[in-house]
């Protein structure tokens, strides 16, 4: 019998790498997911990575890069004393909740997984959107890592980012047509029983499930009818 070939996943607990975790699998690979503990102001989405690789029997890691948390400090994401910005992303906003050169140093990471298994390929969360997009989402950005990652290592490891050209609620949509469910995802910028619903993150995921005439399944502390873009 042949065996279904490797992968990594880069695997956050958010909606999007969940839906890439999703995708990978419906290709048929056996996925091997990473999470990474890199000094995050919580590890709410830790916990849901955690609970959905082992309800799905995915091989899961999470690496605990917090070591090199005084190299990365300086965002809204990793230090505490850093205000979250409490609205729609704009450069500034983007700005501030920027990890230094965080996908290159996890891809990296990732990478080496990769070598060390044998899989040859590797998936992240990257997307488009209608807003300024972080510099490591780019495809410009993609295709340089690329094109690294095929001469790094003996063995060529190809990067594979499903959703680099689609938007949230794009990424929704195939969620949905693969019947994911939404409450097994954390997106919330802040770590609190509920989601805010004000943070940039929970705003575009609002959005997104509202453009789909849908109301997102996780728990928020704003009321429901706070919710949808009309009054955000
Ligand atoms: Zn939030």
């Amino acid at each position: 019998m042949v065996s279904a070939p490797r992968a990594v996943v880069i695997y956050s607990g958010g909606m999007d790498s969940y839906t890439v975790l999703h995708q990978a699998l419906k290709e048929g690979f056996e996925v091997h997911a990473l999470s990474f503990h890199y000094g995050q102001r919580h590890s709410r989405e830790l916990d849901v990575a955690r609970a959905v690789c082992e309800s799905l029997g995915v091989a899961h890691e999470i690496v605990d890069i917090r070591a090199i948390h005084g190299l990365i400090s300086n965002s809204a994401l990793t230090n505490a004393d850093q205000a979250m910005p409490k609205a729609d992303y704009d450069e500034a906003s983007m700005t501030s909740t920027v990890v230094p050169n965080r996908n290159m140093i996890l891809l990296s990471l990732a990478i080496a997984k990769a070598v060390n298994i044998d899989a040859d390929v590797c998936f992240y969360g990257a997307h488009g959107g209608d807003h300024v997009l972080y510099p490591d989402c780019r495809p410009e950005f993609v295709d340089k890592m690329n094109a690294v990652a095929a001469i790094a290592n003996f063995s060529p490891i190809e990067i594979r980012a499903p959703f680099l050209h689609s938007r949230k609620d794009e990424i929704l949509a195939a969620g949905i047509a693969m019947q994911l469910d939404y409450s097994q995802t954390w997106t919330c910028y802040e770590g609190r029983e509920l989601a805010c619903g004000e943070c940039g993150s929970c705003r575009e995921r609002l959005e997104a499930f509202a453009s789909h005439g849908l109301s997102d399944p996780l728990g928020y502390e704003m009321p429901a009818t706070a919710k949808g873009t009309d009054t955000l």
